[in-house]
């Protein structure tokens, strides 16, 4: 049951935060709704959940339709863009988690019609079927952004390669983390640089205690749905 899964989620984030000497309510779960219907959707909704995310432009945009009942809640793009289909989406999303070009952000800033809170994509574990910045380079991709008055930089945003151990994964949250407090302690217009999102169904505990913010969570939820 999708409600049954929730809760030993929830109880999984105060374990790990209560570990880490952290406040639970820095932490926001985003429902990763992608291999679900809105159906499955609307039962988190109704049990709490109040931030919602698709990796595909499309399907996004069916989910808020389906659910446009529900006002209240935050939407989160956190798969790749292709920049054709940045104007039929970048004004209905809260939040988009894989900004990792300058052209991307240049077609972002020119078709916002308000203020775009992304996240930089960090490849740090170097794969080179991974997107994202590399760790060297975000120092600078970031201070290339500060023309695009439209685009905010809430944080940096990484995925831990498939079958990482806990070692590992301990290493590139950790890495994460050091880049965001050197963007956030330049106190940047542009990229204030607060948040984190990190940590997935099979590593959340691990980010969580590394600093995350925001965690990405589809499988553990609809494991059984
Ligand atoms: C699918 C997806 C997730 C959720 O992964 P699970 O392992 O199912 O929790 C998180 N982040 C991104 C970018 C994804 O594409």
């Amino acid at each position: 049951m999708i409600t049954d899964n929730l809760r030993e989620i929830r109880q999984a984030i105060q374990d790990s935060c209560a570990f880490a000497h952290r406040n639970p309510e820095d932490v926001t779960l985003i429902a990763v709704t992608k291999t679900v219907d809105s159906e499955a959707a609307r039962v988190l909704v109704d049990s709490g959940i109040t931030h919602l995310a698709e990796n595909r432009v499309d399907k996004l945009l069916k989910k808020q339709y389906d659910l446009r009942d529900k006002t209240h809640l935050k939407w989160h793009l956190i798969g790749n863009l292709q920049r054709r289909k940045v104007k039929s989406i970048i004004n209905e999303i809260d939040f988009f988690h894989a900004l990792d070009s300058l052209s991307l952000a240049a077609e972002i800033d020119k078709r916002a019609l308000k203020t775009i809170s992304c996240f930089v994509e960090v490849n740090i574990s170097g794969e080179e079927t991974k997107h994202g910045i590399s760790p060297e380079e975000i120092e600078s991709f970031i201070s290339q952004l500060s023309s695009f008055t439209n685009i905010k930089i809430v944080g940096l945003m990484t995925m831990a390669p498939h079958g990482a151990n806990e070692q590992e994964l301990h290493d590139i949250f950790s890495r994460l983390k050091i880049l965001q407090e050197n963007v956030r302690q330049r106190t940047l217009a542009h990229a204030p640089c607060t948040e984190l999102s990190m940590g997935m169904s099979n590593d959340f505990p691990i980010a969580i205690e590394e600093g995350s913010t925001f965690i990405r969570i589809g499988t553990a939820l609809f494991k059984d749905a």
